[in-house]
């Protein structure tokens, strides 16, 4: 696996990404840090579309940490059935909401570790809820991320905890959330699994596209070569007419 580019390349690259996508965010919907933190780890294995339209009706009827806390989980099961994993994420919501209740005093915590002592609250899920609704730069790291990071080459391996570490010492704090963001949606639109390179602003930066070393990109890697070989074909063909007919 090759070094990681250095952090002046670093933040050129998120600069051109940032230009791409001048208005990515979270595409969560929710009005306070509690609503946010419940939809968070309603998107587990889910989309947010998906959970966009289940928050309204469960929120409409548990508004808060206290009410969610003493809900029945057969009623929350219902609300966020098309979620998936439903029961699980009705035990962590319920579980989380009481531990807000007991721990504190139904608020959402500004820390790290208040947050990630919850149910079903990781890193990841933490650092969306403290930069989207706290106001504390936080760099959520999530399967979009750790593919476009290895690609570009700004970071190596694909372990989230070291993935975060890195791109944090990298960029200045104040920057961490929207860098986030942009790279998330820069996976979810244009470096998919099979990215479309020719509509990406950070191409000619990128190690992937420009070659300059392996990535764990791989398999889009080869996507683009057997992209290539029906004209490879076509060429010996029109080589081996030419020698018949001289
Ligand atoms: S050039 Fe291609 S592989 Fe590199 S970040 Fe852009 S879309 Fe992804």
């Amino acid at each position: 696996m090759p070094d990681p580019l250095p952090a002046r390349r670093t933040r050129a690259i998120i600069d051109r990404l940032e230009g791409q996508h001048p208005n990515a965010d979270t595409e969560l919907v929710y009005r306070t840090a509690f609503e946010l933190l419940i939809a968070t780890i309603l998107s587990a294995q889910s989309t947010d579309a998906r959970v966009n339209e289940v928050t309204p009706a469960l929120f409409a009827r548990f508004p808060d940490a206290p009410h969610l806390a003493r809900a029945n989980s057969a009623d929350v099961e219902q609300l966020i059935v098309s979620t998936g994993f439903f029961r699980q994420k009705a035990r962590s919501i319920i579980t989380t909401s009481r531990l807000l209740v007991e721990r504190h005093d139904g608020e959402v915590p500004a820390e790290m570790d208040a947050l990630t002592a919850l149910s079903g609250v990781g890193r990841k899920t933490a650092n969306v809820v403290l930069g989207h609704a706290l106001g504390i730069p936080g760099f959520p790291v999530d399967r979009h991320v750790l593919r476009v990071a290895n690609r570009l080459g700004i970071a190596a391996g694909d372990d989230p905890e070291s993935v975060e570490a890195e791109l944090c010492a990298k960029l200045p704090k104040e920057r961490w959330t929207r860098a986030s963001d942009t790279l998330i949606l820069h996976g979810r639109r244009i470096c998919r699994p099979t990215p479309a390179c020719d509509r990406c602003a950070a191409n000619a930066l990128c190690r992937y596209f420009t070659g300059l070393g392996a990535t764990r990109a791989a398999p889009a890697r080869a996507t683009r070569l057997a992209a290539r070989k029906p004209a490879t074909k076509k060429k010996r063909a029109t080589k081996k007419s030419a020698r018949r007919r001289r």
